[in-house]
């Protein structure tokens, strides 16, 4: 509640811009209602006057006709009998109306008689025409000139008016006398009151709701004061709640600022400093509170202040966010870079007042990317060193390999020469006619043949392997007959199978229509051989070896070679395409390599196609080939078919019945001795 005792019935207000306001209010209100009055008063009087004198006027006229009724017909007749003294009387008696002033009688534009004098300013003059009936005719025998005075009127007209004026005058000032302190009593000090309340209210101090020091019978009136005391009292209340919710929206903002690891600030399109965080207190210039207001130029050295504002400037003209990196001095003396996102602040979309920065400090990332970058380049350097080593070691490694597989091409060419020699020899002895070998001797050399015979192949092979690791395999793609090949393969391997009692399977008549295959006839000749010479090795006494050849949908022929054989467990599905792994075949008694399914392997990927392997331990294998038909290749490729092995006379060659001759060239002397024994059987 507010302490009225100071609002008195003569109230001084002081307005915001210091004017004192004594009851204006009431005062004005008070002189326009006397102004009001006035005029009204001043209007009703002037009427009522015209209305009396108007009235007056009448009485003028009425009485002018009452003479002209009661005395004009006798007064004539005097005139006409010209009785001077009766004429005269009647005019005294005419006079005696107040109204009348002067009379006058004219015969022929000459005064006859008069009464009374003229002492009136203003006047109203009638003039009556006497008029005398005789014999029968009537004959205007004079003028009656009738002057009533009107400055009795005017004297009773002004006293009137300052009669009502002065009573009137008294009621007005009285009356807005009272109106002025019954509406100071009311409304005025009741303002002030309003006024002082408003004032005070700064949201700092907790304040009272307002009361008004009114005495009031009955509450339920409501008045317009106490509507306006209650509005004012939701307003400070909503008020203080806008301005809770402010101050607590500005602590949140303010801790956001200045907890966030940044720089933030806004500075006017000036460049001075409108708001800044914390952190500010890190860099070298004033603590965060005493930059607000002061230009960029102030607080930071030229270079510094030149490159921000340099930025500012940038952002504001781009009007959009820009992305910048500024070095700026910390406290302890070190130069700081900071990436900086800068843009302009508006608010409600209006034009931008400043612009804000917010800033990060990436000295340390910087530091850490410099050393990184350096890093990267040894990095780099060791990485060349080591590229450089190992494309050196292998480059030797491809030369140890190329001379290894020239080593082992040498070797199997130097050992397969005398392997013919010992196997020729070995041959000769079994088969000699003229001198047979005993029974043990023909034991030994069926020994010696044998294992000569995988000798020879072991060498055969490596020299295949060697060629293909050392990319000298040479394979000549060309359309192969399909059937032919499977019917020379079959062929090849039969006497094995019939050896060791497998039955072999094929349908011939399914290989009709089978297409050509693009390969390599020799290579896939060996390949079928080499998967159906496993599958009748790996066999049981007694078992079934099938070829099948089945057109798949792909552009592929699919070669497969099924046993009822041992089967192959599923770890070592993979491990016997690596060489010389046989699994545990070595200890089977069964003769093998175990470069066989290696060899077979890199012969179909040469072919530009696929080998794969199913099995089942206990009930046998199956190995098949996928290999490219021949529809893929153009047709004017030369074709196998024409390239069977068919021999060649040689023009000019004789052939004569008797004698032959052989022309063998050989540069080892045991051959040279082997192909003489040969030649002798014949
Ligand atoms: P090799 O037959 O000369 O030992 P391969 O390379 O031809 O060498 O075969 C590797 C190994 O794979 C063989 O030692 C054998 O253990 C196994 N193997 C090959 N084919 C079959 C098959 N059809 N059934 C069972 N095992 C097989």
């Amino acid at each position: 509640m507010v302490d009225e005792t100071n609002e008195t019935t003569d109230t001084v207000n002081v307005t915001e811009n210091g004017t004192r306001t004594k009851n204006r209010i009431a005062r004005r209100l008070i002189g326009a209602t006397v102004l009001f009055s006035i005029v009204v008063t001043l209007l009703t009087t002037a009427l009522q006057l015209f209305f009396d004198y108007q009235d007056s006027k009448h009485q003028i006229t009425t009485r002018v006709e009452q003479i002209k009724a009661g005395h004009l017909k006798s007064l004539t007749s005097s005139v006409w009998a010209f009785e001077q003294k009766l004429t005269q009387l009647q005019l005294e008696a005419i006079l005696q109306a107040p109204e009348i002033e002067y009379l006058a009688i004219f015969i022929d534009g000459e005064k006859r008689w008069e009464a009374g004098e003229r002492v009136s300013s203003g006047t109203l003059t009638d003039d009556l025409p006497l008029i005398h009936q005789f014999k029968g005719r009537q004959e205007a025998i004079g003028t009656l000139r009738i002057i009533a005075g009107l400055d009795r009127i005017y004297d009773y007209l002004m006293t009137k008016a300052v009669a009502i004026l002065v009573s009137t005058g008294f009621i007005i000032f009285s009356v807005t006398g009272f109106v002025f302190l019954l509406f100071q009593h009311m409304v005025t000090r009741h303002l002030g009151v309003l006024a002082a309340y408003t004032r005070a209210i700064d949201f700092d101090t907790p304040v009272e709701p307002l009361v008004l020091d009114r005495q009031k019978n009955d509450p339920s009136k409501v008045d317009e004061l106490d509507d306006v005391v209650n509005a004012i009292n939701y307003m400070q209340a909503q008020l203080e709640e806008s301005v809770e919710e402010i101050k607590l929206s500005e602590v949140r903002l303010r801790a956001i600022l200045d907890h966030s690891p940044a720089l933030i600030s806004i500075k006017s399109l000036d460049g001075d400093v409108v708001l800044v965080n914390r952190n500010f207190k890190l860099l070298d210039g004033p603590m965060p509170e005493d930059y607000i207001g002061k230009n960029v130029y102030e607080v930071f050295p030229q270079d510094i202040a030149d490159n921000i504002w340099q930025h500012d400037l940038k952002a504001l003209k781009a009007n959009r966010p820009i992305e910048t990196e500024e070095d700026i001095k910390h406290r302890d003396g070190k130069l700081h870079t900071y990436w900086t996102i800068k843009f302009p602040v508006s608010i409600g979309g209006n034009e931008p007042f400043g612009v804000c920065s917010i800033s990060t400090d990436i000295t340390e990332r910087k530091k850490v990317e410099d050393e990184l970058e350096q890093h990267r380049d040894h990095l780099q350097e060791l990485v060349e060193e080591r590229t450089a080593e190992l494309t050196q070691a292998t480059n030797e490694a491809e030369k140890a390999n190329l001379a290894k597989s020239e080593f082992l091409s040498r070797m199997s060419h130097e050992l397969r020469t005398p392997m013919n020699s010992i196997l020729g020899f070995g041959q000769l002895l079994e088969k000699n006619t003229r001198e047979p070998l005993g029974e043990t001797q023909q034991r030994f050399v069926h020994h010696i043949l044998k294992a000569g015979d995988h000798l020879l192949e072991l060498i055969n092979e490596v020299l295949d392997l060697a060629k293909i690791e050392a990319g000298r395999m040479t394979i000549s793609l060309e359309d192969v007959n399909s059937n032919a090949l499977v019917a020379q393969s079959i062929e090849m391997v039969r006497p094995l199978a019939d050896n060791l009692e497998i039955q072999l399977f094929h349908d011939a008549t399914a290989d009709a229509g089978l297409p050509d295959v693009r390969a390599d006839y020799t290579r896939l000749k060996q390949v079928l051989v080499n998967l159906m010479t496993n599958a009748i090795k790996y066999n049981n006494s007694g078992g079934k070896v099938m070829l099948d050849c089945i057109s798949l949908k792909t552009d592929y022929l699919r070669f497969s070679v099924s046993d009822t054989g041992k089967g192959i467990p599923e770890s070592g599905l993979t491990d016997i395409f690596r060489p010389f792994d046989r699994l545990d075949a070595e200890n089977s008694g069964i003769e093998g390599t175990g470069i066989g399914l290696t060899i077979t392997k890199k012969l179909v990927e040469l072919m530009d196609g696929e080998i794969g392997v199913e099995s089942v331990v206990g009930q046998g294998s199956t190995f098949w080939v996928d290999i490219p038909k021949a529809s893929k290749i153009l047709e004017n490729q030369p074709s196998a078919k024409a390239a069977d092995n068919d021999l060649v006379l040689v023009p000019g060659s004789e052939v004569t019945e008797g004698t032959r001759t052989i022309l063998y060239v050989e540069d080892n002397p045991d051959n040279l001795e082997l192909m003489t024994q040969v030649l002798k059987e014949f």
